[in-house]
Order: structure tokens, then C-alpha cells, then sequence
């Protein structure tokens, strides 16, 4: 068993809400719980969205809850080289294509495919599988979009590179402490975007690239991105990344059953400091147990 290292890893492009207070303190208990060490990963590619305030408020609001982790902390943008290694290791093996073309031009190759051949197939997450449009562009064609200087993105040749990685799972624990091997089917999110237009990574490759780079031995996170761990295990064995085992926790719903947003005020942490809660407060509404104040309160926190 690695030495336990676990991360919390959220995104400066909105307030903190009570979904991410339940990660981070799971997060934290567990690597308190088994001696392991927790870190804090800005994960801030997204330049349009992403905001130094932002960031100030999530070590504000952790900082609040009591949470404690490791310095320096790793900010994405700080480590854009080493997303461009990685992207060049998958391009020398010719897993890699440019596509050029804009949000609408896809939109309306698919809206055409499911006029013509019915409904259009979907990834994991309900958006529309990349229609292909530019996989097989001829170098003239591709040429004349680079004279144009059309932006693009690199593609991941979805075919090819399960082909070359074979096989794959991961293991996933479970709250009861089981852990159960799940198939990995990276397929079924088609060519996904492994280099966005406008910065040369992409969350599937930085998150792969980060969590070996952090020797991340445990990565908890939401059962949202429970899916996206097969494009990650494939990211890793293209690129000789170790397996981390891997804890997707339940969702925090708001009281309408709905996900919570960074856009809804009401279950922001802030907004519930400055009306009175305390983090017990905050650690009762998402279902933990508020510390004993004894030296055994980690343990109380109901993970694996
Ligand atoms: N940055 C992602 C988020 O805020 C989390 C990524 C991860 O834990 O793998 O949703």
C-alpha cells in the first residue's frame, strides 16, 4: 500500500458551497484517519473563468472549516510545461489530431447526422459525441485552416488509443469500506478534447498529469465525475502514469434534489458565515457528524 496521499482540487471560478465543504472534509478525514497527507490543488486552466479572488476564498473558507493542508499548494497554471510534455508524449504516438471547427459547425453536423440517420449518440454526461468532423482532414484542408488561423483543439483518436491501451478498470472503494473493480469504457466519450483553443491542456490531462505528479495514492472526488475516470485511466496507461484507487462520494442536493451551483448564493459557505453558521453547522447540513473534541473526532466521519 503507497503511503496515503489524498488532494482536494477545486476550480477558483466561484464561491466554495456546501458540495465542496463535504469533499474537502471527507478528503481530509480520510487522509487524517490513515496517517496519509492532504493536499490543496488549484485547478485554474480556465483562464476565462477562473479568478484570484476566487482562489483567496477558497483557502478563506477551508482555512474556516478547520481544514489544514500542505504548502506550497500546486496551481495549475503555474505548471502549464509539464501539460505540454505529456501532450507531446500523446502526439509522438500519433494519438492526436487538431480540430478546427467552431461549437456551432458541430452542433450542426449533429443536428444534420440525426436528420438524417435519427437520434445521435450521447457521452456519459448527455452532450453529443464529436461527430468526427475533422478527423480526417487532408493536408490541403488542413493547411487552409492554418492560414486562416483558425483556432483548434487537439482531439484524442478515441479508436486508436483504446486500441493501444487495451483493457483497462480501476478499483473503487465504497463507504462500507468494499472495493469493487469497475470496467473502464473510455469509448463512450468518443474523441474528447485532450488540448483545448485556448490553453494547451485540458482537465483530463492535467488532472492525470497532477495526480502523478503529486504521487496521489487516493483521489476522492464527486460520483459526477465517476465517468471521466475511465478517460483517465486510459490518459494514465498511454502515459506510463501510476493507478491511484479512486472514491467517488455521494452529491450534495439542495433542497429541491438539484445540484448544487456556484451560482446559488444560498448554500455558498460564505453566505452562510455571515448568517451565523459555524462549520458544525456546516459538517450537520451535509450529513457529518461534528467533531467529539476528543482526539479520536476523525474517526467519526463516516468513509471506508
Ligand atoms: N476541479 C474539479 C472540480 O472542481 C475537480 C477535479 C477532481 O477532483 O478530479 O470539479
Amino acid at each position: 500500500m503507497p503511503h496515503p496521499v489524498l488532494r482536494f482540487a477545486p476550480s477558483p471560478n466561484g464561491e466554495l458551497h456546501l458540495g465542496h465543504a463535504y469533499s474537502a472534509l471527507v478528503t481530509h478525514n480520510l487522509a487524517r484517519r490513515m496517517g496519509g497527507r492532504f493536499l490543496l490543488r488549484i485547478e485554474d486552466i480556465d483562464r476565462a473563468r477562473c479568478r484570484p479572488h476566487y482562489e483567496a476564498a477558497i483557502y478563506r473558507d477551508l482555512a474556516w472549516l478547520g481544514l489544514d493542508w500542505e504548502h506550497p499548494v500546486r496551481r495549475q497554471s503555474d505548471h502549464m510545461d509539464a501539460y505540454r510534455g505529456a501532450l507531446a508524449r500523446l502526439d509522438e504516438m500519433g494519438l492526436l489530431y487538431p480540430c478546427f471547427a467552431t461549437r456551432a459547425e458541430i452542433h450542426a453536423a449533429v443536428a444534420q447526422r440525426e436528420a438524417t440517420h435519427g437520434r445521435w449518440p450521447c457521452d456519459p454526461d448527455g452532450a453529443p459525441l464529436y461527430p468526427q468532423l475533422h478527423k480526417r482532414l487532408t493536408p490541403d484542408e488542413r493547411a487552409s485552416f492554418e492560414a486562416k488561423g483558425r483556432p483548434f483543439a487537439l482531439r484524442l483518436d478515441m479508436e486508436k488509443a483504446v486500441a493501444l491501451a487495451g483493457r483497462l478498470s480501476w478499483t473503487e472503494l465504497s463507504e462500507d469500506g468494499n472495493t469493487a473493480m469497475v470496467p473502464a469504457e473510455p469509448e463512450r466519450w468518443g474523441d474528447v478534447v485532450i488540448a483545448r483553443k485556448d490553453v494547451p491542456t485540458s482537465y483530463h490531462l492535467s488532472v492525470v498529469v497532477d495526480d502523478a505528479v503529486q504521487t496521489i495514492s487516493h483521489v476522492t472526488r464527486g460520483r459526477d465525475l465517476f465517468h471521466a475516470t475511465s478517460i483517465h485511466r486510459l490518459l494514465q496507461a498511454l502515459l506510463g502514469l501510476p493507478e491511484p484507487l479512486y472514491y467517488h462520494h455521494r452529491l450534495i442536493h439542495d433542497g429541491d434534489g438539484a445540484k448544487l451551483s456556484k451560482s446559488r448564493g444560498d448554500t455558498g459557505l460564505r453566505a452562510l458565515r455571515e448568517a451565523g453558521a459555524d462549520p458544525n453547522d456546516i459538517r450537520r447540513m451535509v450529513g457529518l457528524p461534528a467533531p467529539t473534541g476528543g482526539g479520536n473526532s476523525l474517526r467519526d466521519t463516516p468513509v471506508l
